[in-house]
């Protein structure tokens, strides 16, 4: 396990259609196909209507070109990011698909707390749109493997799955990309939420380890990594996650997520 290939499937082939079919019949009656912003029933395992859809404020230019922060009014000439200013990454940048909205953290919070796995079909395809970005390019036509942000094992049992493995899974799909399991988390930190970005820092130091899969993966194709995670805050966890990527030999890592937080 840990690697998943994505090899094409003839789109119109009357068995597929029909599995499909019946998985969103299933769907369908395990869940209210309800829209999960406004209510409206729906069909065909969607969790999110066309209207909502279309609402939910995506990431616009201008940004930070480090962050993804959206940067408001009119700007002339160069600006300082208040996130990104004096300090500097290990990932080349971080392409987030939405700016920070109540109702997409809603949705996140539905998907990571409630377990309402359902919802990563939409945050997958929400992410998705951080591939339009024409930095993501070269992982495209490298077909660079996608990695998730790990859970430590223990909170992965209280919660059975990883939200990041979820919603790159879905953007596998989308993309064509591999999905690739190179990182575990190597202790349980404390919830980061309190924390400034310096202690966030510390905290976080040494927290992940490179697995065989990503030694086995490097050894191939050491190109670049697109680390997936469903929110960016400061850019602390992908940061220390793209830090062991590289000290373990990928040469470039890109991080796209669903929200800019
Ligand atoms: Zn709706
Ligand atoms: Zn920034």
């Amino acid at each position: 396990m840990g690697v998943m290939s994505n090899a094409p499937v003839p789109e119109h082939s009357g068995w597929r259609k029909a599995f499909v079919g019946l998985l969103e019949g299933m769907l369908d009656g395990l869940y209210p196909p309800s829209c999960a912003v406004c209510g409206v029933s729906l069909k065909h395992g969607r969790a999110l209507c066309d209207a909502c859809d279309r609402d939910l404020p995506r990431l616009a230019a201008p940004f930070c070109q480090c962050c993804g922060e959206m940067f408001q009014g009119k700007i002339d000439g160069p600006f300082a990011c208040p996130n990104c200013h004096e300090l500097s990454y290990a990932f080349e940048f971080a392409r987030p698909a939405m700016v920070r909205d109540e109702r997409t953290l809603e949705l996140i919070h539905r998907l990571k707390y409630n377990r309402q796995i359902h919802l990563a079909r939409e945050l997958g395809r929400l992410a998705r749109e951080s591939f339009a970005d024409p930095r993501l390019a070269p992982a495209l036509e490298g077909s660079w493997p996608m990695v998730p942000v790990p859970l430590h094992r223990r909170r992965l049992q209280h919660r059975h799955f990883n939200q990041a493995w979820e919603i790159a899974r879905v953007l596998g799909g989308h993309t064509g990309l591999p999905v690739l399991t190179a990182l575990r988390r190597t202790r349980q930190t404390d919830t980061q939420t309190r924390l400034t970005r310096k202690q966030r820092m510390e905290n976080l130091r040494g927290a992940f380890a490179i697995t065989r899969q990503g030694r086995r993966w490097i050894e191939s194709s050491p190109d670049g990594v697109v680390l997936i995670d469903d929110v960016l805050t400061t850019g602390s966890t992908v940061n220390e996650c793209a830090k062991t990527l590289q000290r373990a030999g990928f040469r470039r890592v890109f991080v796209v997520t669903v929200m800019r937080g």
